[in-house]
This record gives structure tokens, C-alpha cells and sequence, in this order.
């Protein structure tokens, strides 16, 4: 499938026919007037900034009118959104962008994306939901796709008063080595999970005995063993474990988890620069974008 710009007149198309208030999620709806919205009008980024609206009615006409190139909302709620100030609290996000994705099963060259990249950025998400289910008891969790890859909403309000996010973030890629490899459960076992992820899909390895046991080698660390990479040396072990954290902390847009006033693509919107919709997937597993997210437009 290509991947083409929308044009003036299919964002129109789009907003007039096909785009309806309901399908922007709830969550949204109901705290409508403490969030701050961002649109790009012309394709130059979200310079049109500080948009508050009043009731979902206001909001609706703006988008029918306008027909933005993007739309963006705040992931923070605030008392002033209109000033972005008085701070209240702000939902927990991890940007997947399959576009940057450091490993990937395809031959993309990075700001490309396919059909594998995109499942790649998916499996990736519900890793990580999987993490913030299992480890963290969080259960208000949105997966939204994004246009271009994905994105984590974490409700939860307990959650959302939480600001320094970078420790969630280290302990949700699994962005350091874990001093016991092999403890049954918590930050051991995200490591050997996010593990499999990228050395599955890691290229240009120059041993041939990694290449050749990946398979087995994987299997033996989601196993525990400690035998896991017996096919090469101490030093070349320790290198490969740094090498997978260090990849895994760039998987994730770690910017947009810490930033707690950040604007985030909204749901329902469409992503102009690849004619795709940007929205909640309901059925995680089914989900694909390249049938669920294109706009009547491009069929
Ligand atoms: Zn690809």
C-alpha cells in the first residue's frame, strides 16, 4: 500500500462524511474543556496553539470548518488550558513510531514503514501494555494507532500525578540490565521479554554462532536458562545484553513519556501526510491498520 499525502479537498471529504464526534474517545469527551488543543492547518506543524473549546458542540464545528491537516490534544489537564496553566495532572504515554523503529523484521530504511514494521510497532505496544498490566496493576490503558505507529494512553488516575516518568520509562522498555537475569518476576523477566523482542529482529550481527542459535538462544532466556549464550564469550555476552538495552531505550520516544505537557495526535484525526486515521483500536489482537484505519477516501 502507498502511503500518499491528502489532499485539501480529501480532508474536507474526510471531515465532512466521515469523521463524527463519537469517535472521539471518552475520555477525551469528558474533560474536553481541560485539555489544550493544537492544530497544523497546512501541513508546517501544529503552530495554531492554546485551542480550548467549551462544549463538544464548539469542538465539532471547528473540525468540520477547518479540516486540519493534524489535530493534536494535551495528554495534561489543566485549570487554564487556554494559557496552559494550573497544571492538574497528565495521562502516562509511550510513542511507538514504526517509522524510527531500531529494529524491525523488514529492509525499511529509517522514516519508512510497511505492513511488517507496523505489526512490528504493534507487538511492541502490547508488550508494553502487557508490562504496565502485569507490573504495575494499571488498568485504564488505551492503544490508539497513531498513523504511523502507536500510542499508550495510561488513565489510570493514580497514574496521572506521577512527574518524573523517566523510571517507569527505563523499567517499561527494559533499558538497563537487570543484575539477576533470572529472578522469576518483575524488572528480570520485562528484560527477558523486551530481550526476545529485539534480538529476534537484530541485524548486522557479525558472529555466526549468534546468528545461527538465535532461535535457541532466545528460548533459553525466556526459559531462565544460564546457559543462554554459551555460544560465545564472557565478554562478547555482556556486550550483546548492553547492546539489547540500549536499542530497546530507543524503541520508545522516551521525550514524550517524560514530558508531562506534551500534545498528543488526536483520536478520530486524520494523519494528512499518509492518509490514515488516527484511532482507538478496540480489538488489539485483530487490529490491522492497513484495513481499519484507511479513510473512505483511499478505498
Ligand atoms: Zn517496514
Amino acid at each position: 500500500m502507498e502511503f500518499k499525502e491528502a489532499t485539501l479537498e480529501e480532508r474536507h471529504l474526510y471531515y465532512k462524511k466521515e469523521w463524527k464526534i463519537k469517535d472521539l474517545p471518552p475520555f477525551l469527551i469528558d474533560s474536553l474543556k481541560q485539555r489544550e488543543f493544537g492544530f497544523d492547518h497546512d501541513g508546517n506543524g501544529p503552530k495554531d496553539r492554546y485551542e480550548t473549546f467549551n462544549s463538544v458542540r464548539e469542538f465539532e464545528r471547528f473540525m468540520k470548518i477547518k479540516a486540519p491537516y493534524a489535530a493534536y490534544s494535551s495528554i495534561s489537564y489543566y485549570e487554564k488550558p487556554e494559557k496552559r496553566e494550573g497544571w492538574m495532572k497528565a495521562e502516562i504515554v509511550f510513542d511507538i513510531d514504526a517509522k524510527d523503529l531500531k529494529v524491525r523484521r523488514c529492509d525499511c530504511t529509517p522514516g519508512n514503514i510497511c505492513e511488517i514494521c507496523l505489526e512490528d510497532a504493534k507487538e511492541l505496544a502490547l508488550t508494553i501494555i502487557d508490562t504496565l498490566r502485569s507490573n504495575f496493576d494499571l488498568k485504564n490503558i488505551f492503544l490508539i494507532y497513531s498513523g504511523r505507529g502507536y500510542h499508550v494512553r495510561v488513565l489510570d488516575e493514580e497514574a496521572l500525578y506521577i512527574e518524573d516518568r523517566s523510571k517507569i520509562f527505563d523499567y517499561v522498555t527494559a533499558s538497563r540490565v537487570p543484575e539477576d537475569l533470572f529472578m522469576k518476576h518483575g524488572y528480570p523477566e520485562v528484560f527477558r521479554k523486551m530481550f526476545a523482542f529485539t534480538f529476534s529482529r537484530m541485524k548486522n550481527m557479525r558472529s555466526k554462532e549468534l546468528i545461527e542459535n538465535r532461535e535457541e538462544i532466545i528460548n533459553r532466556m525466556l526459559n531462565r536458562r544460564v546457559d543462554f549464550l554459551d555460544f560465545v564469550r564472557k565478554n562478547t555476552k555482556k556486550r550483546i545484553l548492553e547492546s539489547v538495552a540500549e536499542i530497546n531505550r530507543e524503541l520508545v520516544d522516551g521525550k514524550v513519556t517524560i514530558d508531562t505537557k506534551r500534545i498528543l495526535r488526536l483520536p478520530s484525526s486524520l494523519h494528512s501526510k499518509v492518509s490514515m486515521i488516527c484511532r482507538v483500536v478496540k480489538d488489539w489482537e485483530n487490529f490491522d491498520p492497513l484495513r481499519d484505519a484507511v479513510p473512505k477516501f483511499r478505498k
